[in-house]
């Protein structure tokens, strides 16, 4: 039986969610409405419900929950809404209230008790320097590989290391342990997540690295934008993009379309949309076309706030729809590996011929 919840989290938007007009420009926006095409699946209507939830109007039934957390956090609709409503705000308030009242799905919450477990979301027993193969040490500069890029994807960590190799970089891989993001999105209490960030910066700053190079638009957003309001961030933190933008690097040629997506943590949520072009921009041969919807208006791959573990059919379709985008490209490059990983999948199902690689695949042969 669903139950009204008390919803004290959502306090904090209802002027927010008083403001919504209802107009509905989100809707032209939303990948997830694009993939599910009814109006709880774009923010007004996941505002009404959370409204709904808040004045205790709704019970917080099956519905509800499963609309609300099939929101990728990916921010478009505030970009296009006119009433600027933190829908994002909106959404992450609610899903900690489902929370609190002991509404976690449950494929959300085997993600929560493998974080708490072993320091990551997939159940991985090795730590993240055991998986790339290096001890960490004191270093002037720190990788923090990722969970996904450590575990699922290890070329791009791999490649990452050789690249810092190559430039003759003092660098160390780090005693890190998962950034949090995931249990921010899907609605874990403030009091874990700050657990999990005083971890992982303790751990770094034992090894005295001025600046912390981050391969994951989702963990660099973590430490960039929402570490600071926790706790002290004693290093620089820069996106493995920024870092490559400000070197000299003597790139051999690659003739090939490439086009670029813009990962929704690191664009819309971090402002870093200049430097992985820059960086693209130093191949020679490199044909650079833009995807029809790019930079701030970049569509989302699919993967974010959860979707990717609790709705994987609705996560590939949208990812699909974006590599589609990407057609007249050979090689569709971005700089974060859970995209890479989703948009592969997306673009396996839609049977695409374009090549889906980060930016550090791309660069490490070439330098
Ligand atoms: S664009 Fe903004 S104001 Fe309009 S319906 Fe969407 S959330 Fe509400
Ligand atoms: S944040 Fe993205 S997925 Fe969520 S409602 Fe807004 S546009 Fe849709």
């Amino acid at each position: 039986m669903a139950d009204y919840i008390d919803a004290k989290n959502l306090k904090l938007s209802k002027k927010d969610m008083m403001t919504c007009t209802m107009c509905g420009f989100c809707k032209s926006v939303c990948p997830v409405f694009e993939g599910v095409g009814w109006d709880p699946g774009v923010a007004r209507g996941r505002i009404i419900l959370s409204y709904g939830l808040l004045m205790k109007d709704i019970p917080a039934d099956e519905s509800v929950v499963e609309t609300l957390y099939q929101c990728t956090t990916c921010k478009d609709c505030e970009r296009r809404c006119p009433s600027k409503i933190k829908v994002v705000d909106v959404v992450e308030r609610a899903r900690k209230d489902l929370v609190e009242a002991g509404y976690m799905l449950p494929r959300h919450r085997k993600v929560v008790e493998s974080v708490q477990r072993y320091g990551n979301p997939y159940g991985e027993e090795r730590s993240v320097p055991e998986a790339l193969g290096e001890e960490p040490r004191r270093a002037r500069v720190g990788y923090f590989a990722g969970c996904t890029s450590a575990y699922r994807n290890p070329k791009i960590a791999q490649a990452t290391l050789s690249i810092l190799r190559k430039l003759g970089e003092d660098y160390t891989v780090l005693n890190e342990s998962c950034c949090g993001s995931v249990l921010g999105r899907i609605g874990e209490d403030d009091e874990e997540l700050v657990k999990v960030m005083r971890r992982n910066v303790d751990a770094i700053a034992e090894q005295g690295v001025e600046e912390v190079v981050f391969s994951c638009a989702g963990c660099y957003r973590m430490f960039k934008e929402e570490y600071p309001r926790h706790v002290d961030v004693p290093f620089k933190v820069k996106h493995i993009s920024e870092y490559l933008a400000e070197k000299d690097m003597d790139l051999a040629k690659l003739e090939k379309k490439v086009t670029y997506h813009d990962p929704c943590h690191l664009g819309r949520h971090s402002g870093v949309y200049e430097a992985p072009r820059n960086v693209l921009s130093k191949i020679p041969g490199v044909e650079f076309k833009e995807m029809p919807k790019s930079s701030a208006e970049s569509r989302c791959c699919g993967g974010g706030g959860g979707v990717r573990s609790a709705f994987p059919e609705l996560s590939e379709k949208i990812a699909g729809r974006r590599v589609d985008q990407a057609e007249f490209a050979d090689i569709l490059v971005t700089c974060c590996p859970f995209c890479v990983n989703n948009l592969r999948i997306g673009g396996e199902k839609t049977g695409s011929k374009v090549e889906i690689c980060d930016l550090v695949e791309l660069v490490e042969p070439l330098l």
